[in-house]
């Protein structure tokens, strides 16, 4: 599917700017009417990191007009490995710093907005407002889900990447583009559960497969700004650097997208680190095939109002914290009386249980416990409490 560009051509460009960007000028799909877009195109790039390098490099160079940078790290040696962006010399410097010089020296043409602070709910709004087009390189679950919700909120298109090791993801995420098209929760409605995927710092991450994500997205971007090509918007593309292969799959939007579907329950910034939690090993893999989402859970238990099935809601908070939001038809019965092993004698024997905490990290915890003591089915709710009043029962507070 191809689609109108997302930024009006500049009224001209310069002498300099022709002679500059001639192997684009000469492409008759980019041309002169191309090539203002990009100078016109103002594009946000989230990391100056692993992803973000090859990204800032070939957006300066392809000439885009305004490129805001939002790091608020600074350049470790160990960096230099992959984040081709920046220098020896760079070493301590602020990450943003070492990219606008870098770009200076690439494209003088280009006017690189930096945004220094790390981005969480009370300043992503503002930082992304004003961008047409945002470049997503960050390496964690809670700023990905964040930069997901902030650029709907905002009617922002966005071009995400993620690396690992020798595999590589990337998408475009741009729901306001077309009724049809997903946005990131539609292809991961729930982050894995916490401990479950080791970031590039914990499991390492092949230098050169920041350069052919980086590239994808880039790509992506220059398509998206100019109008050309069909972009990715819908697909999800997949790449094994060790078998050389290129996969790409159709993701279709879920109707029942928190975010984006037609009954969105997340209308607003959530607490993305409570929505992403951190456990223990054994809880993640515990939690492995055994997490079930909020809206599974209103499903089952609207079944066992039904009495089409039947199974016990378990509580592992603290009752102090039941009494502030909880899940109707739950029972109490905190974490502590599962570790001290007084919980199991209270739980049947013959019945599904059914663990939530507040965000599906104290849960996942005591689901490694009972699925340990035998009950094999044992599931545990994702996201908790927490996402349980953002997506099902707003009118409860949240904590
Ligand atoms: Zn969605």
């Amino acid at each position: 599917m191809s689609f109108a560009p997302l930024v009006e051509p500049a009224a001209e460009l310069t002498i300099d700017e022709v002679r500059r960007y001639s192997r684009h000028l000469i492409i008759p799909d980019v041309g002169m009417s191309g090539q203002k877009r990009l100078k016109n195109a103002k594009v946000l790039v989230i990391g100056a990191g692993g992803l973000g390098s090859p990204a800032l490099l070939y957006l300066a160079a392809a000439g885009v007009g305004t490129l805001g940078i939002a790091e608020f790290d600074t350049v470790d040696e160990s960096n230099l490995q992959r984040q081709v962006i920046h220098g020896v010399s760079d070493i301590d410097k602020p990450k943003g710093q070492s990219a606008r010089e870098s770009i200076a020296e690439i494209n003088p043409y280009v006017d690189v907005v930096l945004h220094p602070e790390r981005l969480d709910n009370d300043n992503v709004l503002q930082v992304f407002e004003g961008y047409d087009l945002i470049v997503d390189g960050t390496d964690n679950f809670a700023t990905r889900y964040m930069v997901n919700d902030a650029a709907f909120f905002l009617g922002i298109p966005y071009v995400w990447g993620s690396i690992y090791r020798f595999d590589g993801q990337a998408s475009v995420f741009a729901p306001m583009l077309g009724d049809d098209l997903p946005c990131y929760r539609c292809l991961y409605p729930e982050p894995p559960p916490p401990g479950m995927v080791p970031s590039c710092a914990e499991g390492g991450v092949l230098g050169v497969l920041c350069a052919s994500i980086g590239a994808i997205q880039v790509n992506e971007a220059i398509k998206l700004l100019t109008g050309i090509g069909d972009p990715i918007a819908g697909k999800l593309m997949i790449y094994d650097a060790l078998e050389m292969e290129y996969r790409k799959l159709k993701v279709r939007k879920d109707p029942n997208c928190a975010l984006c579907g037609e009954h969105a329950t997340v209308t607003e910034l959530i607490d993305y680190d409570a929505f992403c939690g951190a456990v223990s090993d054994e809880a993640a893999e515990a939690a492995v095939g055994s997490t079930i989402s909020v809206t599974t859970l209103e499903h089952m238990l609207k079944e066992r109002e039904n009495g089409e099935r039947d199974f016990v809601l378990v509580d592992v908070r603290e009752p102090n914290e039941a009494e502030i939001n909880h899940i109707p038809g739950a029972v109490l019965i905190p974490k502590g009386e599962f570790l001290n092993g007084n919980a199991l004698s209270q739980l049947p024997s013959d019945k599904q249980i059914v663990m939530h905490c507040k965000s599906g990290v104290r849960s996942a915890e005591t689901l490694a416990i009972v699925k340990g003591a035998g009950y094999a089915d044992a599931v545990h709710v994702g996201g908790g409490v927490v996402a349980w009043v953002s997506q099902i029962d707003p009118s409860q507070p949240t904590y």
